[in-house]
């Protein structure tokens, strides 16, 4: 086995034994391989591997990633756009991505809805909340959920599918759980009011067991499946 493959067996047993430690079914957790940064060849490594869901965090490579593998032939990768994004940069995300997880203003989901082609289904989208309340970081606030959820469902381009946030690092157990849960209040929630609702995207590598335990549905890794990345090429 060479090391991506085996790192993802490492880290599917994990997410498995995270699951059924709290009596969940490991298929309810959908592990997202968070890509940036890293060659073409890693993603091939992983997908031979039987990794099909892979994240990435800037758009233009992503792009050149997802037209190698259609010109490779390879369509069922589902890819996830998974960095902030700026609206001059919402057309590319419209056009190859399947998932986008950052949306968190009304005008950056109807750009995505409006630039979405036609002969693509819906993209699926994601509201991202800022669930630590940070300055520094994007999303939005628990109070404006609703509104905003209610303005995406109603655009035809986009297919809500659920919430997603990166908290902010905390190494007690106890106080990632109690994050992860007001996140996963507020998903079940929203499920209850929309039905295609069902997916949502917390936990790294450092709280995976909390965000687990709290209700997650897919957890997002990198370093753990592809190791270090070297930000000095870029
Ligand atoms: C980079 C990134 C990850 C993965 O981080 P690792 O520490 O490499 O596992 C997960 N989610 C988001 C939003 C990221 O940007």
């Amino acid at each position: 086995m060479n090391d991506i493959a085996h790192n993802l067996a490492q880290v599917r047993d994990k997410i498995s034994a995270a699951a059924t430690s709290c009596g969940r079914a490991p298929e309810e957790i959908t592990l997202l391989a968070v890509s940036k940064t890293k060659p073409a060849s890693a993603i091939e490594e992983a997908y031979a591997a039987g990794q099909r869901g892979f994240g990435e965090n800037y758009v233009q490579e992503g792009v050149d990633k997802i037209r190698h593998f259609k010109d490779s032939g390879i369509a069922d990768i589902q890819w996830h756009f998974i960095g902030p994004l700026q609206s001059n940069k919402s057309r590319l995300v419209a056009e190859h991505f399947d998932w986008c997880h950052t949306v968190d203003r009304l005008k950056i989901a109807s750009r995505l809805s409006e630039q979405r082609p036609a002969s693509l289904p819906p993209l699926n989208v994601l509201i991202q909340v800022n669930i630590s309340d940070e300055q520094s970081k994007s999303g939005i606030s628990l109070a404006e959920l609703d509104a905003l959820a209610a303005q995406v469902v109603e655009l035809p381009g986009l297919c809500l599918r659920g919430l997603m946030a990166i908290p902010a690092p905390e190494a007690d157990y106890e106080r990632q759980f109690a994050v992860a849960r007001q996140m996963a209040v507020a998903f079940d929630a929203l499920k209850v009011r929309y039905p295609g609702v069902d997916t949502l995207s917390l936990g790294m590598s450092d709280d995976m067991q909390a965000a687990i335990a709290a209700g997650s549905t897919m957890v997002r890794i990198g370093t753990a499946i592809f190791g270090a990345r070297d930000y000095t090429k870029n």
